[in-house]
């Protein structure tokens, strides 16, 4: 059985494993290879090699880290097919999926490319009588990521590209579930030009997370996941005096106005809803449709659109999406289907049971529909994350506000009109941390920064952008005068104070 180890230094760690996971294939169901789940001595070890290679990856001038991530973009470029296959085998989604996922991690590596100019600070000549004023960013030293199993190529660069290119070390503990592409990605650093023990990658379950966060040596953590293991990280984090920023789970309300281009709107809830097999932190799986017409019109529309849904292998280039994780995840979905049926939503559209020809044995779903479901249910306040689109009915504008703003989850929403007034309100009142406007997934692109409210975000500072600087860097203020030296002792030189 193929075993995928811990990426330390330059290469695989070769450490005795007390325990190992299991990596499944979702397209056939059954185990695929062997994880190592590490413990104090792989994390150590990582440690030492951080330590020892930071100090002079922080001293290299920041043109040179930059010219490190252009040679990684290029290589990954290169090897896009090789990492999407790689990424589609273990996590399940169709290769132009993951291929997307990629290419939406590497577009922060193209922001990290302009680094030195971001990284340049600021000054003040004269602040006071020959009193110069600098502030400057520095590197934390030695940072964290955990991340889940849904985008096991983009968020891991969300992070890893910023805190390496602004000169911290950064050890990554991904999701057990797809963990060879992290990996991958740090032999592609090395060949970049990366110094060993910069991006490094340890493998484990929660008992590596807990190290992590108790380790004295680990200066921040970037946490996405689950919004229950989020809010803990970053307790547990915090508690141990650590700057932490930690992601949670997501129920992205999709809000339909009578005036919307229905047609538009259909064939932009196939792909948010049911994309990725609704395994997206940022999917459409609430409808909210205005008024009864609306939702009588949208549903007549939805029904045949779904029912086209094409669903395959990952590597079928017709398919619209693939097999969910895991066979356990499947049954947990499963489970919210039975679930919101009890609870009295009406079934529309039934997509369990459903058997992949050839592939039996794998983690396939078809897409289901409910309708009247209503605030009160468990199934609407919680998390599904798979192939399920709910149907929201609210009576008029201010009540479809009312539904995301008061939900749990604050990642994202979508507003589709044709009305520019209607539409400013909604982002204006909205609240949630990211708006669509006729836009079904609002992902924001890398130079600006990803991050949800309430329990979809813990922490103060959102991923990548300016917000990843801010996070992974430490501010220094530096006030300096340079008396004339003219020896008669009359400079009056005056220090602005606090207080
Ligand atoms: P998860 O919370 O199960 O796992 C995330 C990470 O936490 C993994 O590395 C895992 O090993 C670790 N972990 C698991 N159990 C733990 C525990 N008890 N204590 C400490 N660490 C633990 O999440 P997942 O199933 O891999 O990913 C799906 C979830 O991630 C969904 O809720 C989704 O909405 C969310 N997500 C959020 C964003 C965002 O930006 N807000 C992006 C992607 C995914």
């Amino acid at each position: 059985m193929r075993m995928i180890d811990h990426f330390i230094s330059g290469g695989t760690a070769g450490l005795a494993a007390a325990r190992k996971g299991k990596v499944m294939d979702p397209n056939n169901g059954g185990q695929q290879a062997e994880v190592v789940l590490g413990g104090a001595d792989a994390l150590e070890r990582a440690v030492a090699a951080a330590q020892a290679a930071q100090p002079a990856w922080a001293a290299m001038n920041p043109q040179r880290r930059a010219r490190v991530m252009f040679e990684f973009k290029a290589l990954v470029e290169k090897h896009m097919d090789e990492l999407a296959h790689m990424l589609s085998a273990e996590h399940g989604k169709v290769i132009a999926d993951s291929k997307g996922d990629v290419q939406r991690g590497l577009e922060v590596v193209e922001f990290c490319c302009g680094l030195p100019h971001v990284l340049k600070g600021e000054h003040t000549q004269g602040a006071g009588p020959g009193i110069d004023v600098t502030s400057l960013r520095q590197p934390l030293g030695i940072g964290a990521g955990i991340t889940p199993f849904n985008f096991p190529a983009m968020i891991p660069l969300w992070m890893g590209a910023v805190a390496t290119s602004v000169g911290n070390a950064f050890i990554l503990k991904p999701s057990e579930r797809d963990p060879s592409v992290p990996n991958r990605l740090a032999e592609l650093f090395l060949e970049a030009g990366m110094p060993e023990g910069i991006f490094q990658v340890i493998h484990g379950d929660k008992e590596m997370v807990d190290l992590i966060l108790d380790h004295p040596a680990i200066s921040a953590v970037s946490f996405v996941g689950s919004s229950d293991i989020a809010q803990y990280v970053y307790s547990r984090g915090v508690a141990a005096g650590k700057r932490v920023q930690a992601m949670g789970g997501a129920k992205n309300h999709g809000i339909v106005m009578p005036d919307a281009d229905l047609d538009q709107v259909v064939g932009d809830l196939c792909g948010a809803a049911f994309g990725s097999a609704g395994e997206r932190c940022m999917a459409l799986p609430v409808v909210v449709p205005v008024g009864a017409e609306t939702a009588e019109k949208l549903k007549a529309k939805l029904i045949p659109a779904i029912e086209a849904l094409k669903v395959g292998i990952s590597t079928d280039p017709d398919a619209q999406y693939g097999p969910v994780v895991t066979a356990e995840h499947k049954a947990r979905i499963e489970g919210w289907i039975a679930k919101a049926i009890e609870e009295g939503s009406e079934l529309v559209i039934d997509g369990r049971g459903f058997a992949m020809q050839g592939h039996e044995e794998g983690y396939f779903m078809g897409p289901t529909l409910l309708d009247h479901v209503t605030p009160d249910m468990d199934s609407y306040h919680n998390e599904i994350f798979g192939p399920v689109l709910q149907i929201v009915r609210a009576a008029d504008f201010e009540e479809a506000l009312a539904l995301p703003s008061k939900h749990q989850y604050g990642n994202g929403v979508a507003i589709f009109t044709r009305n520019g007034h209607a539409a400013r309100e909604f982002a204006a009142r909205v609240n949630v941390g990211m708006v669509g406007i006729n836009v079904p997934i609002p992902v924001p692109v890398a130079y600006h920064s990803f991050g949800g409210w309430k329990r979809s975000g813990f922490g103060d500072t959102d991923q990548y952008g300016m917000d990843g600087i801010a996070f992974w860097t430490k501010k220094k203020k530096i006030t300096a005068r340079w008396p004339d030296g003219g020896g008669d002792g009359s400079n009056a030189f005056v220090i602005p104070t606090m207080g």
